[in-house]
């Protein structure tokens, strides 16, 4: 039936940096998007170009509470929504939780009535400050339960658990994307993670916040690598989780110093404490997303840099 009509996605934080990019995406492979958004930390201007788009609509709602749509035909529901930026889930603990938490549930609900297939937003978090390196899917993590960033990592750990539960129980058709760093146009100058803070440092000539030694290591993917991941899993027919993030590795320090070089700024660097259950190390394995998806990413890391470069200058005129 699908197959001879438009497709119909819903895609919840699709105010945001990641739900906004995958809106787009879905718009251009011709389907019909339902976006909802509370707009905690997603912005209109993200979906500003797709007014007047008759496939296009958006629902002002907070996913944690009870979702209706009219739409009698829904094919895919994306639950993109969360807080995702560490200052962001300390300054709103408890939606964190109770969007991954309710908003997962709701989300799946909405999944089994409409008989829509299900792709969850799922992080690297869930394998906290990680004792194996690289992570790979079959890892389960080493997380603090009851430390600051517990609230995003237990809520996505649970909603990993549910979306498997709704998965074997109600046979809904379910996938889980763990996704690692990822930068680019969108993200918020001000969401406190380590590429629009250093941006947005270098290019106002400020210090770059380097917090502890900066040998911690992440691995950095660039967006539209990571979309094109999320729809060919969306596309698939595999249940598990699957990693999806660029394993070229830096510390921290490194990072600081090519943002240094790329916007040529005189800034220095500027060591400031390291948060609480800061992940020492963090590298995608993606064996899998390669054999089950055929992906992997192809933006080199200087040419992204310099395209959300490019975005933080206009919006720093903003
Ligand atoms: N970080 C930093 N300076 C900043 C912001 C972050 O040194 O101004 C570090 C942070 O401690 C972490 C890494 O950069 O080790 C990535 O932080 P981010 O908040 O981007 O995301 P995380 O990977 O920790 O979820």
């Amino acid at each position: 039936m699908a197959k001879t009509s438009q497709p119909v996605s819903v895609v919840t934080g699709g105010a945001g940096f990641l739900g906004s990019h995958l809106v787009d995406r879905l718009l251009a492979e011709g389907h019909r998007v339902i976006a909802i958004d509370n707009l905690v930390t997603g912005n209109t201007a993200n979906m500003g170009h797709l007014v007047g788009n008759e496939n296009f609509r958006f629902v002002k709602q907070n996913v944690s509470n009870f979702i209706f749509l009219p739409e009698p035909k829904i094919d895919y529901v994306f639950h993109f929504a969360s807080p995702a930026s560490p200052i962001d889930y300390l300054e709103l603990p408890i939606p964190t939780l109770k969007v991954g938490a309710l908003g997962t549930h709701n989300t799946l609900g909405l999944a089994k009535d409409k008989n829509a297939a299900f792709i969850l937003a799922s992080t690297s978090e869930v394998y906290g400050d990680p004792l194996e390196h690289p992570q790979k899917e079959d890892y389960w993590g080493n997380v603090n339960p009851i430390g600051p960033r517990g609230v995003y990592d237990e809520a996505k750990r649970f909603a990993e658990a549910i979306t498997m539960a709704y998965h074997r129980y109600h046979r809904v058709d379910t996938r889980i994307v763990r996704i690692f760093n990822t930068y680019g146009p969108r993200m918020r100058l001000r969401d406190g993670r380590v590429v629009p803070a250093f941006i947005g440092q270098a290019l106002s000539g400020q210090s770059l916040s380097v917090f502890g030694d900066g040998s911690q290591t992440r691995s950095f993917c660039y967006v539209s690598d990571l979309i094109d991941g999320i729809f060919r899993l969306a596309m698939s027919d595999f249940h598990e989780p699957v990693n999806l993030g660029n394993p070229r590795e830096m510390t921290i320090k490194q990072f600081a110093d090519e943002i240094i070089r790329i916007t040529g700024t005189k800034s220095a660097v500027d060591y400031k404490p390291l948060p609480v259950d800061d992940p020492k190390v963090r590298q995608p394995d993606i064996t899998r997303a390669k054999k089950i998806l055929g992906w992997e990413p192809r933006v080199e890391f200087e040419e992204g840099i310099k395209q959300t470069i490019d975005y933080f200058k206009e919006s720093l005129k903003g």
